[in-house]
């Protein structure tokens, strides 16, 4: 029977204590992580979040009783021990914080007793991960589980204290609201007061963050959950939690400061990590430019170079019908990789297709300065040289050239260049490269809706010296809006916000919204900026990744306590499931039956 806790008081937790404490009383409480018999004598594992302690029971210290409830004892029964702690008195273990102490066990009590869990609870589990998640709370008592949501909490609240140090106040915005204009589908909550009415679950708290600076909160910031209802990919989570804020009178350089200092901070406190600010800035084009992509992976090199001038004449088809139709031939150097077996350069030119591209063209150099070429027989020496030179080619190096549209060349290289460098391993864990991309485009437009759409979102300004362009070249404005990057992940985004109305009545127009439409959908913000708006920005980071990176995990999954497979369900609660007719009854709400199925 589970005994109670009348009269006990847990005086440290498990890896609380340590040879300080020897010859000490303690009492400690936790799960049974292993238990031996060696025939008069009792070992146990004691387990809680801070980790394990050994604990010894003998007849001569517990008593009778006591010996029997240790001998009953089995892998996740709660118990609680009060006992002296001693110097190890078998080989010290170096791979546990109290590896050189034990406790020799004076009374113990059982708690709880445990079914056999459905797989170990143990570091790095061999057990699958949809079993694990079907019992989330066992697999969240694993250890490398708990540090990883130690870490989250410990994150959460070096954030909460450097922003409330630096005048930012947290409020909250509420959950069930109207949609907000991030882009994506919303989650709906169907309104039993007002039927066929719906709430929108927030994508972001955009739309309350401007309103607070227009009343005056000057500085906000909440660890807020966000709700978007996309098509599932492996690395995302239909709720996921923002640090999000937002700061009134600031530009560009205000809202990048305040930021690098928290992350600084946040590096340096949680996991160790020096941060040397300032945390270098590039341009969205020049990313692309470089890196071909908005999120450049700055651990190695492997940059992009244009080499359109040079092969602008040259005979070879793919490359000038490519230049003739606006586009440009683009490569990359892989350095030393020229023995690169066939079968693993035909691998990469498969890759660089799901990427767009029609071909990949390669250049190897050899080690006696020859070249072995797909394209050779195409270029004269002179042009293979000038193309060689232009890569920094050195014998035993291998180039790769995209030739196609400029949207493809960046997707196929930029790409291409981050799986060769997963290939030679060129990625290590263990180095945090920051990059803040700046100046993004504006708009983009969509072909498949024949109007332009806004990047970031419709309250985006424009750079003030592109102002101009918006009438006329409206692709080419460039934006107030910026994003983190860490080891070629956008870990957070925001921009400065349109406080004018005039501009944001233009942004409206070339976006095609009727005045009707935005009034319909923003209403309530347009109008309190007519009382007054002050010039504001802000930013959002997406914590669940974010932590990712710091836990070096390599699934958002194993950072959050209770997350969501791929296709949105949860497979400890089952949710999302069929509720009782009479609520759907009181909702007025029907199922029809999808004929298809
Ligand atoms: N609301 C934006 C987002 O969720 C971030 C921001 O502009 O502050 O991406």
């Amino acid at each position: 029977m589970a005994e109670s806790m009348k009269g006990l008081h847990r005086s440290h937790r498990c890896t609380e204590v340590s040879n300080k404490n020897i010859g000490e009383i303690v009492t400690v409480m936790g799960w049974v992580q292993k238990s031996r018999n060696k025939g008069g004598i009792i070992f146990v594992d004691l387990r809680d979040r801070s980790g394990l302690l050994q604990i010894i029971f003998e007849e001569g210290d517990v008593g009778s009783e006591g010996f029997a409830k240790a001998e009953r004892l089995r892998s996740e029964f709660v118990i609680a021990v009060v006992g002296r702690v001693e110097a190890r008195s078998g080989a010290v273990n170096e791979n546990l914080k109290t590896g050189d102490i034990e406790i020799r066990a004076t009374d113990i009590r059982i708690l709880s007793e445990a079914d056999t869990p459905p797989f170990p609870i143990e570091e790095d589990s061999k057990t699958k991960e949809e079993l694990r998640l079907k019992y989330r709370y066992l697999d969240l008592r694993r250890p490398d589980l708990q540090k990883n949501i130690i870490l989250r909490s410990k994150v959460a609240n070096l954030t909460r204290q450097f922003l409330t140090e630096e005048g930012f106040l947290e409020i909250e915005t509420p959950m069930l609201t109207k949609s907000t204009p991030e882009g994506a589908r919303d989650y709906l909550v169907p309104s039993r007061v007002h039927p066929g009415n719906f709430y929108a679950l927030p994508q972001s708290p955009q739309l309350f963050k401007q309103l607070l600076m227009c009343s005056g909160y000057d500085r906000y910031f909440q660890i807020a959950k966000c709700f978007r209802d996309e098509d599932l990919r492996a690395d995302r989570q239909p709720e996921f939690t923002q640090i999000d804020m937002e700061l009134s009178f600031v530009d560009v350089d205000d809202v990048l400061d305040v930021n690098e200092r928290l992350l600084q901070k946040m590096f340096k406190e949680s996991i160790g990590v020096d941060i040397p600010l300032p945390i270098q800035r590039m341009s969205w084009a020049e990313a692309m430019e470089r890196f071909g992509s908005d999120k450049p992976d700055l651990r190695f090199g492997m940059e992009l170079k244009n080499v359109s001038e040079i092969v602008k004449n040259c005979g070879f088809g793919v490359f000038t019908t490519a230049l003739e139709n606006g586009g440009s031939v683009r490569g990359i150097n892989a350095e030393g990789q020229a023995g690169m077996p066939r079968k693993k350069i035909d691998a990469f030119v498969d890759f660089a297709k799901d990427f767009g591209a029609k071909g990949l063209a390669y250049l190897a150099i050899n080690e006696d300065g020859s070249y072995k070429s797909s394209f050779a027989k195409f270029m004269t020496e002179e042009e293979l040289d000038a193309l060689v030179k232009a890569l920094d080619g050195k014998p035993g190096d291998l180039l790769f050239f995209a030739a196609d549209e400029d949207e493809v060349v960046f997707a196929v290289l930029g790409n291409l260049r981050l799986e060769i460098a997963k290939n030679l391993g060129l990625l290590n864990k263990n180095e945090y490269k920051f990059l803040w991309v700046t100046e993004f485009p504006l708009l983009e437009y969509s072909k498949e809706d024949g109007r332009y759409k806004a990047v970031h979102h419709p309250f985006t300004m424009p750079m003030e010296e592109d102002l101009e362009l918006l009438d006329t070249q409206p692709g080419k404005v460039r934006a107030k809006a910026y994003d983190i990057v860490l080891n070629g992940t956008e870990i957070g985004g925001g921009s400065v916000r349109i406080h004018q109305s005039s501009i944001q009545e233009k942004m409206f127009e070339v976006l095609g919204f009727t005045k009707e439409d935005a009034h319909e959908r923003f209403g309530f913000l347009l109008d309190a900026f007519k009382y007054g708006v002050p010039p504001h920005a802000g930013l959002a980071y997406g914590l669940d990744r974010l932590i990712m990176l710091m836990a070096q995990e390599d699934s958002i999954r194993d950072v959050i306590a209770f997350p969501k497979v791929k296709d949105a369900s949860c497979l400890m609660t089952e949710a999302p499931n069929i509720v009782d007719a009479i609520q759907l009854e009181e909702l007025k709400i029907a199922i029809v039956e999808d004929e298809e199925k």
